[in-house]
């Protein structure tokens, strides 16, 4: 097991990669706390791992909100005693999220608030624990439109996951001598809810499809496949890096037919 006797925080758990990786990371031997603002996907979540014979809490936190972070992590010790695994990987796109011209600022604020300052809360709450705990990893989920432009646009979530790769490195290089390794993962274009409901059109769908070298997106679990590279011992000497899990579209110029 990869991660026997680690505390693992992950939010957005309640779906999509967050549940993938909480299951995964269950079954690697870590205590798991699940955190989601949707209470019933999160008990789900849970659910899953106890029936299995994991070790798991649900705890509703909005993870724009400050005092939801400090609480969330104050249950952790509670519950746990420590922390070792910070994935912070809740995030929405939002559906009225377009170009410059269309998109109204609170769609823009709202974005900002949970996409950035979310993981900003995270890792401020979190990184006194990982202290006492004697160090760990944090994975901050960031995207491949950090790189590219996207012709379906989404100006607000692009920016925000930007944000989140700037801010992993430099968090990684403040936190370094402490034993906490902060990296970002950054998924392609996934077959999630977050991305369907986005796509919602098979023109829309096609539309993406077709700037993927793999000609598929990509699963949930191939990520949560991903934030374990991340969170064990097996990356021991990564941090302040990315790493693309995208099905080649960020290497591409022209893909193959
Ligand atoms: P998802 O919608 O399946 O899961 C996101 C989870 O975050 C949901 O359970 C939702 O309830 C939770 N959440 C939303 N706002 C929250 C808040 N304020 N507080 C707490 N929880 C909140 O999406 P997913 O595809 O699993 O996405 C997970 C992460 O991966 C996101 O950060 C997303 O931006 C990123 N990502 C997704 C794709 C993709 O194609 N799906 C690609 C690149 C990056």
């Amino acid at each position: 097991m990869r991660l026997k006797n680690k505390v693992a925080l992950i939010t957005g758990a309640s779906s999509g990669i967050g549940r993938e990786t909480a299951l995964l990371f269950a079954k690697e031997g870590a205590k798991v706390i699940a955190v989601d603002i949707n209470t019933r996907g999160g008990k789900e979540t849970v659910k899953m791992i106890t029936a299995k014979k994991g070790d798991a809490f649900f705890y509703k936190a909005d993870i724009s909100s400050a005092d939801d972070c400090r609480k969330m992590i104050a249950y952790t010790k509670r519950k746990f005693g420590g922390l070792h695994i910070l994935f912070n990987n809740a995030g929405i796109m939002h559906s009225d999220d377009g170009d410059s011209q269309s998109t109204e600022e609170n769609v823009f604020d709202l974005t900002m608030a949970i996409n950035v300052k979310g993981v900003f809360f995270g890792c401020k709450y979190a990184i006194p624990l990982m202290r006492e705990s004697g160090g760990g990893s944090i994975i901050n989920t960031a995207s491949f439109v950090a790189h590219l432009g996207a012709a379906t646009p989404q100006i607000a979530y692009t920016a925000s996951k930007g944000a989140v790769l700037a801010m992993s490195r430099e968090l990684a290089v403040i936190h370094a001598r402490e034993n906490i390794r902060v990296n970002a993962l950054s998924p392609g274009p996934l077959r999630t809810e977050l991305l369907m409901k986005f796509l919602n059109t098979e023109e829309k769908k096609q539309r993406r499809l077709v700037h993927i070298p793999m000609g598929r997106f990509g699963e949930a679990k191939e990520m949560a496949k991903a934030a374990l590279f991340l969170a064990s011992e097996d990356s021991s000497y990564m941090t302040g890096t990315e790493f693309l899990v995208d099905g080649g579209i960020t290497a591409a110029y022209v893909t193959p037919e």
